[in-house]
């Protein structure tokens, strides 16, 4: 096999042929078709190493994904005997036995009474596969008005029309079109923007009577499903308050709203179990959407649990002939079916466990940055955080977009040996769920000196006062 010159006049060559030809995601018209970004040769465990062959831990595990970490043989040798064994069957009019076997383990986990899955090709998908059942549901049920999806602002659900329709980041939607007749948008359920004078407890109240007017003037045989992250991951890991999403759930079963939580950054593992919805938020969705960790990224797919509640319904209905007229090519991949067997063997066998175990060390590591005064709060759960800048501390206001502080912390975190995900004044941990007590000491230890770093760079630049 030719091995690929990936020294730095190599890696040259490779920035050019990608500035040429490759079209990256999320660019900028300024941009756009003529971009290269840096150069990933190689992975191993929790890092990655780039063409000038600098280590760098991979904080984001790619982009939440790379969850069993990266180079595991194992995963690498499934891969190689299902391609060997079947590379492809036709989900159509013929099954294979990974996606059979894998839909049993994962209905073992999903919560009482959810024993199938529709799988997909990643996120996206599963979120327009879940929102495309609900309409088939209520058409079959003879309620064809009851199609209206409720989402929330910070959201992230995908980069399909309809999924991307229930984004609730502005800048997801500044120069976007969207399905925007079909979707109504509560508020993130972000307790760090609650506004000033008000606890916790009043936000969260605030936020269930929000729903529960929104259902009462809209009216809930209007409303078909109600969206929502148990955790907003691409929204700065927005840790729900109190018992806000039971109490979202109760209002969807008041109402008869279908409950679809999108676990496409939340399950395996990331928060210490194969799903989170039950076993740690306590709630039983109708649906929930899986993909990234599934695989840990060796292999694209996702899928979406859907509780047999739901099929029951639709047998019983009059419409015995109605068809769900929709499937993938790769839906129920054998390859990708095979390696999410393998990987799930991983994350059962002790992976979960030791998660849950260093979670803790994680985020208490992460949290004392709070003492640096560019960081305005440090948030998350299991092995998500979220680092958040703000200007002033008093009324913690954002950092201005221009400032860039993200960018400038990723910058000298790589320098150091991490690679961090900026989001504007936010930088978001996710790392491989095999990471160690002192890896995470050595990754909150770069974090702690860039940002000092940063802080000196922006008073000094008098675009901050300290
Ligand atoms: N849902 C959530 C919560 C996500 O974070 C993402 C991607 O980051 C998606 C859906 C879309 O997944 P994909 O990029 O695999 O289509």
């Amino acid at each position: 096999r030719e091995e690929a010159d990936v020294s730095p006049s190599g890696a040259a060559a490779i920035e050019d042929i990608a500035t040429r030809h490759l079209v990256q995601p999320w660019p900028t018209s300024g941009s756009i078709g003529a971009e290269a970004r840096g150069l990933i040769q190689s992975g191993e465990g929790i890092y990655v190493t780039d063409h000038t062959g600098r280590r760098l831990i991979d904080g984001p595990a790619g982009m939440w994904c790379v969850n069993v970490g990266h180079r595991r043989p194992e995963l690498a040798q499934v891969l190689y005997d299902q391609a060997m064994d079947l590379s492809y069957n036709s989900p159509w009019y013929t099954t294979n036995a990974p996606s059979a076997v894998l839909a049993e383990r994962l209905a073992g986990h999903a919560p009482e009474g959810m024993n199938h899955v529709f799988y997909t090709t990643g996120g996206s998908s599963a979120v327009e596969t879940a929102l495309r059942f609900m309409q088939f549901y209520n058409n079959v049920r003879g309620r064809p008005e009851k199609k209206l999806i409720v989402s929330r602002e910070g959201a992230y659900h995908g980069s399909t029309y309809l999924s991307a329709s229930l984004n609730g980041r502005p800048r997801d939607h500044d120069w976007m079109d969207s399905a925007s007749q079909l979707v109504l948008k509560l508020s993130s359920p972000n307790p760090f923007r609650r506004p000033s004078g008000v606890s916790v407890e009043a936000f969260c109240d605030g936020l269930v009577e929000e729903f529960r007017t929104l259902i009462a003037t809209t009216g809930a045989e209007r409303i078909g499903a109600f969206v929502a992250e148990p955790i907003q991951a691409s929204g700065g890991v927005i840790v729900p308050p109190g018992d806000y999403l039971k109490r979202m759930r109760a209002l969807c079963t008041e109402h008869d709203i279908l409950y679809i939580s999108d676990e496409v950054v939340t399950a395996f593992g990331r928060l210490g179990q194969v799903f989170a919805s039950d076993d740690v938020f306590g709630i039983k969705p109708d649906m929930i959407t899986f993909a990234k960790g599934v695989t840990s990224g060796y292999f694209p797919l996702g899928g979406v649990m859907i509780a047999s509640r739901l099929f029951s319904d639709l047998r019983q209905s009059n419409h015995s002939d109605a068809m769900f007229a929709h499937g993938l090519t790769y839906s129920s991949h054998p390859i990708g079916c095979a390696v999410a067997l393998k990987n799930l063997d991983i994350l059962e066998d002790g992976l979960l466990e030791q998660a849950r175990t260093i979670s803790g060390h994680f985020q208490s590591r992460l949290k004392a940055l709070e003492a640096l005064p560019l960081v305005g709060e440090v948030r998350g759960l299991g092995l998500m955080a979220c680092i958040e800048c703000v200007a002033d501390r008093v009324s913690n206001n954002p950092l201005t977009l221009d400032l860039e502080v993200g960018k400038r912390i990723d910058k000298h975190c790589q320098e150091m040996g991490l690679l961090v995900r900026p989001l504007i004044n936010m930088c978001v941990m996710s790392p491989p769920l095999t990471i160690s007590e002192n890896q995470i000491d050595e990754m909150a230890d770069i974090l702690d000196r860039s940002i000092r770093l940063t802080q000196d760079e922006l008073v000094r630049e008098g675009l901050w006062k300290g």
